[in-house]
């Protein structure tokens, strides 16, 4: 997303409003976990970035077992809105089939980086979420080498958080 028509539209000598030169990560960055009963059922995992939602499809679910690799096949990006969307896609429309809101909070950068496109480039995210169900530290790392397309794995990293039960993301 580009500032540019915002600026142009605004006289910062004039407006309190930011000017947006710095780029800041602030803890309003919104993720969501829908659990979405499409012809498969399955979990979409979203995270916010540059003002639209990073989408993964994620058969199994998330875990909060780091020992848990959970694939998640990287789809199209989500308008910022759709992480409050909850309801039915009718019937004949892609993805048709209830949407239910699993969990939701906000997320902020867990490794090494300040760009989430980059981190995504290199194939390795890490974040920590701070939702209901899930909280601290997490990785999506690309799958590389697999035939999968699209694939990563959605993985809980080792924190006070994470359970060493089985963890079942649709009993939760
Ligand atoms: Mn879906």
């Amino acid at each position: 997303m580009s500032l540019k028509e915002y600026s142009k539209k605004r006289d910062f000598q004039h407006t309190p409003e930011p000017e947006g030169l710095v780029e800041v990560h602030t803890s309003t960055l919104v993720f969501v976990v829908q659990k979405h009963q499409a012809s498969q059922l399955h979990f979409d995992f979203r995270l916010e970035s540059d003002g639209v939602l990073k989408s993964w499809a994620v058969p199994k679910g998330p875990s909060m077992n780091p020992s848990d690799k959970r694939l998640a096949v990287l789809v199209e990006d989500h308008p910022l809105e759709y992480a409050s969307f909850a309801g039915e896609i009718p019937e004949g429309n892609y993805g048709a089939g209830t949407v239910e809101i699993w969990d939701t909070g906000y997320w902020t950068p867990g490794g090494d980086f300040s760009d989430v496109e980059k981190a995504l480039e290199d194939g390795v995210l890490e974040f920590i979420l701070h939702g209901e169900k899930l909280q601290g530290k997490f990785a999506l790392i690309q799958l590389k080498k697999s035939k999968i397309k699209n694939g990563w794995l959605l993985v809980k990293k080792k924190d006070a958080y994470a359970v060493s039960r089985p963890y079942d993301a649709y009993e939760q």
